[in-house]
């Protein structure tokens, strides 16, 4: 069934998916196994080792490749295991062009693996996307950008940057994490690749850890599928059940982070106690006009500081939510309380981090959906 002309919500719920041939069971199957019985050396039914390929894998691509407006789609057992996969169609030599405020683990895997392997990185504030091109140079192979970021939620102008990608020739890859594909859909706005950890609001309840790349363009496609098997960063048949499920809410979810997400950020804009307040829902947010534009809406994820706090009290604030969780991930139906400098984002050094505005007194939330009312009244009993 092709679901080129179906809307977003019949795409969550059927993109990639057939009643069991065998059975009729609405629900894609589990495909527990490795390999695959051929009827003659070289004959089987295009499934051959559960490294390469795997039914309910290939359901859950197919569905998130749909979501993402993309001919084709691959899922990783990480979302670093995606972003590796798209760093290694590189070259030593090569030179890529990275936002600033980015996923901790991403900037990681770029300074401390690839850079040892001769692939140089460019970390640039993108607020303004023209600083991109102080950058580029007859070596520059990619242009890789976040946004919102992450956790500062500064807007990057998607189609700006695909002008500039398509100019000089750079493959242009956007980690669409935060917004999800509910909200964002970089392919259509000019990005070549489209990344994401399906660990966050695709699978959407903390129960599993996956990434994806989507994309339209067949050669790199084709690169990337040739690094998923050769270099195995694929993931299992129960984690690609779990997520087709979680998919099927994913538009009932993202509604209800951003209505709620929504109601914290006007709380805290309240809240004599609260000082800076990221969230690109706001008039006065830089890069609000493009949110605007590229977004159909502002998220769950918000961060903000407190007034003349210390690191001591802002800990004490940390730690007082009962509601909210103390943890690291974001993206889940429940709603979680992250201290970037010392979770998600310790392995930046603190100068990097300072730069981007991810001082030792920030605090992010990634807003569930629970009942609001009890998730204003726990941040209220621990701002104080
Ligand atoms: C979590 C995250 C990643 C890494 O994904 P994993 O699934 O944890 O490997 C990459 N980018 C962003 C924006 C993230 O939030």
């Amino acid at each position: 069934m092709s679901n080129e002309h179906q809307h977003f919500a019949t795409k969550a719920i059927h993109a990639g998916q057939e009643p069991d041939p065998t059975t009729g069971a609405i629900m894609t199957p589990i495909y527990q196994t490795s390999t695959y019985v051929q009827e003659w050396p070289g004959k089987h039914k295009g499934y051959a080792y559960a490294r390469g390929k795997n039914p309910t894998r290939s359901a859950l691509e197919n569905c998130i490749a749909a979501l993402e407006n993309a001919e084709f789609g691959l899922c990783f057992s990480s979302g670093q295991g995606a972003s590796d996969a798209i760093i290694k169609m590189l070259r030593p030599g090569d030179e890529v062009i990275a936002t600033n405020d980015l996923y901790g683990g991403s900037y990681r895997m770029f300074t401390k693996i690839y850079e040892p392997f001769g692939i140089k990185f460019h970390f640039v504030n993108m607020y303004d996307s023209k600083n991109i091109n102080n950058f580029i140079n007859a070596n520059t192979k990619m242009l890789w950008v976040e946004t919102p970021t992450n956790p500062t939620m500064q807007i990057i102008d998607i189609k700006a940057c695909a002008a500039i990608a398509k100019e000089k020739n750079l493959i242009f890859v956007v980690d669409n994490t935060f917004a999800s594909p509910y909200l964002q859909n970089p392919l259509d706005l000019g990005a070549d690749i489209v990344m994401h950890s399906v660990t966050k609001y695709l699978g959407g309840h903390s129960d599993v850890v996956m990434g994806a790349t989507c994309t339209n363009n067949k050669v790199y496609h084709d690169q990337l599928a040739f690094i998923h098997n050769s270099c195995g960063a694929t993931p299992g048949p129960m984690d690609s059940f779990l997520v087709l499920r979680g998919i099927k809410t994913l538009h009932i979810r993202m509604d209800r982070h951003c209505e709620n997400g929504r109601a914290i950020a006007e709380y805290l804009k309240s809240h004599p106690k609260v000082d800076k307040i990221y969230w690109p829902g706001f008039p006065d947010h830089p890069n609000h006009a493009i949110a605007k534009t590229q977004m159909r809406d502002f998220g769950g994820m918000i961060s903000f500081t407190l007034k003349n706090a210390t690191v001591e009290e802002t800990f004490q604030m940390a730690s007082k939510v009962k509601v909210f969780s103390l943890a690291e991930s974001l993206g889940g139906v429940e709603s979680l309380l992250n201290h970037p400098a010392t979770m998600t984002h310790a392995s930046i050094p603190k100068e990097e981090r300072e730069k981007a505005g991810v001082t030792d007194t920030l605090i992010r939330l990634s807003v569930g959906i629970e009942d609001i009312s009890d998730l204003i009244a726990d941040l209220k009993q621990a701002i104080g």
